[in-house]
């Protein structure tokens, strides 16, 4: 096996078990130059063995921690006991998520936060939609696909979703299509927080939906009783409904995908939800913002749930001014005593950043705001605690 040899002094954050060895952090490599995703040694500057790793040479994190047992060999029996982990911490076979088999929806594998890098799943009752966005990950497609099979032995169809941006990143090329079982339908049907989703399959974002807000949206519908809503960057309308089972007079649902708002339409038949309270407005967010602070249009709750405005460490400045103009759009438009639920998916943007931007965006907005309340992703998304990027949804509850 290949042995990656750390910098001097460089072994720290291995020692914490955080699984990712960037490239500055390396000195050499030994044994020869391994294949794409090839599982390789890493080793401290001293020789001290480290841990087990997926090498990544087109990524500048060079390396994804699979193991810090030196006992422990990556292979089928890896994935199989990884994936039961997963699937026991969700409880399943009989779900603390909601529901026993076959009605379980939750995110099943989240990557880092359950020792597997690369490596999402989300279970959508019967069907598995899974994504793998690094060399690693890919390279074991196949142990991977049977792991998951016999953690949801009840599961019809397993179907791939491996066409993220992050696997540019790591020299591979897109990968969709059925692993297991018959083809899942187009849009499949599934229900949770009291709702039920249609879940484009083959092309909608990510996996399909948004598990990750599945806690939070009963708790943002909680303050539409009566309200005149907007909800932007809308996607599939999650919020939307939520607000309307919160008994919202008005909801405008506002998002630049209009198969995306396709897909609302038809959430809003299957959940008998009244469409005639429903503006549906398939424009950029920044955009139309601006115009309705124009037409001096306001509202009493504020959903803000963009997509990932940072992708990477780099890119966080920038991102902070797209959050700082949303949100600055956003405290214009409420009416006094108005809500704003505003979130960030940037893993990059700290919490505490992400805070300042919004209390920025207040302030120059002349608005007085407290936080009434802090949103973070479901429990099925669960963080490491030696990987606190896993942490990437947060959210403020906000009043004026
Ligand atoms: N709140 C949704 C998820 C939102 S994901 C839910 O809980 O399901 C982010 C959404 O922003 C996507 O639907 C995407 O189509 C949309 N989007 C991206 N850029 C946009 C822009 N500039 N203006 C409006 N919508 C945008």
């Amino acid at each position: 096996m290949s042995e990656l040899v750390l910098k001097k002094g460089r072994e720290h954050s291995l020692l914490r078990r955080h699984p990712w060895v960037f490239s500055g952090a390396v000195a050499d490599l030994r044994g020869g130059e391994p294949a794409p995703g090839e599982t390789i040694d890493v080793v401290a500057h001293s020789g001290e063995w480290l841990a087990r790793a997926a090498f990544s040479p087109a990524s500048n994190i060079l390396a994804r921690v699979w193991t810090f047992d030196p006992a422990e060999p990556v292979a089928a029996a890896f994935f199989r006991r990884r994936i039961a982990e997963a699937a026991a911490l969700r409880g399943l076979p009989i779900g603390e998520f909601g529901g026993t088999p076959p009605s379980v929806v939750c995110r099943l594998v989240h990557g880092e936060s359950d020792g597997l890098p690369g490596v999402v799943a989300d279970l959508y009752a019967d069907t598995i939609v899974f994504q793998l966005s690094t060399a690693g990950a890919d390279r074991w497609r196949a142990e991977i696909v049977d792991a998951l099979r016999a953690a949801v032995p009840w599961a019809r169809s397993i179907y791939e979703r491996s066409d993220s941006p992050a696997r540019a990143r790591e020299g591979l090329s897109p990968v969709c299509g059925l692993c297991h079982g018959e083809e899942p339908p187009d849009v499949l049907e599934a229900s949770w927080s009291g709702l039920r989703f249609g879940v484009p399959v083959r092309s909608g974002h990510k996996t399909g939906v948004y598990l990750d807000q599945a806690e939070n949206l009963a708790r943002v519908g909680a303050f539409a009783a009566g309200a005149e809503v907007l909800d932007a960057f809308c996607y599939t309308g999650g919020f939307t409904m939520a607000a309307l089972r919160g008994g919202a007079a008005h909801v405008t649902s506002l998002d630049s995908s209009a198969d995306a708002l396709d897909g609302l339409r038809a959430n809003l038949e299957r959940n008998a939800l009244d469409a005639s309270r429903v503006e549906i407005i398939c424009d950029d967010a920044f955009k139309r913002l601006r115009r309705f602070r124009d037409e001096g249009r306001s509202f009493d709750l504020i959903v803000l749930d963009p997509p990932k405005f940072a992708e990477s460490r780099g890119a966080v400045e920038r991102a902070c001014r797209a959050y700082k103009d949303i949100n600055l759009l956003a405290f214009k438009l409420l009416r006094p005593a108005g809500t704003l639920a505003t979130f960030s998916c940037s893993g990059a943007v700290e919490p505490e950043l992400f805070q300042k931007v919004v209390a920025d965006a207040a302030l120059d907005a002349g608005r007085f705001a407290r936080i009434v309340g802090r949103f973070s992703q479901a429990p099925d998304h669960p963080v490491s605690l030696a990987f606190p990027e896993g942490g990437y949804l947060k959210g403020l509850l906000c009043r004026v």
